[in-house]
């Protein structure tokens, strides 16, 4: 946990969110600034900064949880596909220092540049 962190407060339940799916060691709720209906973020619980960072076993839950978030995003919004995307580092346009995948359900000309 890291105090001033956003999305730590996140997990601590501090500041509200739209939770689409939480286990163990992830957390994924709905971005609050959506390029598309849908736009999912996926959280380690753990506070790493970068994707570097995060050790082998946690990478590898948090590959689990977008296995399960992915696709259930694409079905909620009825979209045949999904940007996955990680901004890591801030020249990258990481603005939260949270690691955290983008998941941005897509369709045909839906105008979105992730
Ligand atoms: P980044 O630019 O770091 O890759 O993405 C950060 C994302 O977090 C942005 O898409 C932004 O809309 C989202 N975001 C920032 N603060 C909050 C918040 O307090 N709640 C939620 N749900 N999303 C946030
Ligand atoms: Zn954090």
């Amino acid at each position: 946990m890291s105090e001033d962190c956003i999305f730590c407060r996140i997990v601590d339940g501090e500041i509200p969110s739209r939770t689409v799916y939480e286990d163990d060691a992830a957390l994924a709720f709905l971005d609050a600034n959506p390029l598309t209906m849908g736009h999912t973020l996926v959280i380690p619980k753990d506070h790493y900064e970068r994707l570097e960072d995060v050790p082998a076993e946690q990478a590898t839950d948090l590959y689990a949880a977008l296995h399960e978030v992915v696709p259930a995003v694409e079905d909620a919004v009825g979209a045949p596909a999904t940007t996955v995307a990680f901004n890591n580092g801030e020249a990258a346009g990481q603005e939260v220092p949270h690691v955290h995948a983008h998941v941005i359900p897509r369709s045909p000309d839906d105008g979105a540049t992730p």
